[in-house]
């Protein structure tokens, strides 16, 4: 959950170039460099603030072999603080990418309490306790069902991770778009019904450019969404789900214009669970 810091003045922190809050680590077996290349990355791309996002790990160790373990969460935290300390002029902030699965609340809270993190990336990898849509192995399950079964299904944990005010913004909220198995279905409500109830938790998006790289082309979410989520009032927040340091701020010119373009006039940045508007 976020809440807004006061802002008495109206007036907003200049902030040239949003933040890029979705970033991840060797930790998750499938990503390259540490988080101080990553900020080093970020300066040359002339950013002024970035988050640390690596996937947190599970309640059981072997529940996929795509984040860190349980033991990993400890030294992952103390790689961000390494990464602050090499670079004393820049800000960067302590953020983790929590799968939400029903059921999981629990733990989700146990991970939360666990470090002062600057926000929680809430993000729906898993249609089911078995089925990670956005896992190339498992691209002959997307044959055995309709699309439309798997989007809704999708939607609608998008907006229970919402609803659940575990997490401060939804991380790449139409992911289901990703290998193009687009359903026949007009999915507008569903999401709509998604963004009213993330405006109504407080809690934002997140535009993630990395949909561009994938077979979509397409950042996540669609413009339509977007421009769901300006009217609806939902925050927004920039992340490129970089899995290298080169990846760092990715297509962030056309995500800025993307956002403006969708009806944005403002972005979030994050510390210590609560958010500060900036104008874009
Ligand atoms: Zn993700
Ligand atoms: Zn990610």
């Amino acid at each position: 959950m976020s809440c807004a810091l006061p802002n008495g003045s109206g007036s907003l922190p200049p902030m040239a170039v949003p933040p890029d809050y979705h970033m991840h680590t060797p930790l998750c077996h499938h990503a390259v460099g540490e988080p101080t290349e990553y900020a080093a990355s970020a300066k040359r791309a002339g950013l002024e603030e970035i988050g640390i996002s690596d996937h947190s790990p599970m309640m059981r160790d072997d529940f996929d072999d795509w984040r860190m373990s349980r033991d990993d969460l400890d030294p992952y935290v103390e790689k961000v603080r390494r990464a602050q300390r090499d670079h004393p002029d820049f800000r960067i902030r302590l953020g983790l990418e929590v799968d939400y699965l029903p059921g999981h609340e629990d733990w989700i809270r146990e991970i939360a309490a666990r470090h002062p993190w600057d926000y929680l990336i809430g993000s729906v990898h898993y249609v089911s306790d078995s089925w990670d849509l956005d896992n190339p192995k498992k691209l002959s399950e997307w044959k055995k069902r309709p699309p439309f079964e798997v989007w809704s299904a999708y939607i609608n944990r998008l907006t229970q991770a919402a609803a659940s005010g575990l997490f401060d913004f939804i991380g790449h909220a139409d992911l289901c778009k990703k290998f193009c198995y687009y359903p026949e279905q007009d999915c507008t409500p569903l999401f709509r019904h998604f963004l009213e109830t993330a405006k109504r938790a407080g809690v934002a998006i997140e535009i993630n450019t990395a949909g561009l790289r994938k077979d979509c082309k397409e950042m996540y979410p669609s413009p339509a969404i977007l421009a769901m989520a300006a009217e609806i009032g939902v925050g927004l927040v920039f992340g490129s789900d970089a899995h290298a340091p080169g990846e760092v701020g990715m297509d962030w010119a056309a995500a800025v214009e993307l956002a403006r373009r969708s009806g944005f006039t403002h972005a979030l940045r994050f510390q210590g669970r609560r958010s500060e508007p900036y104008a874009l």
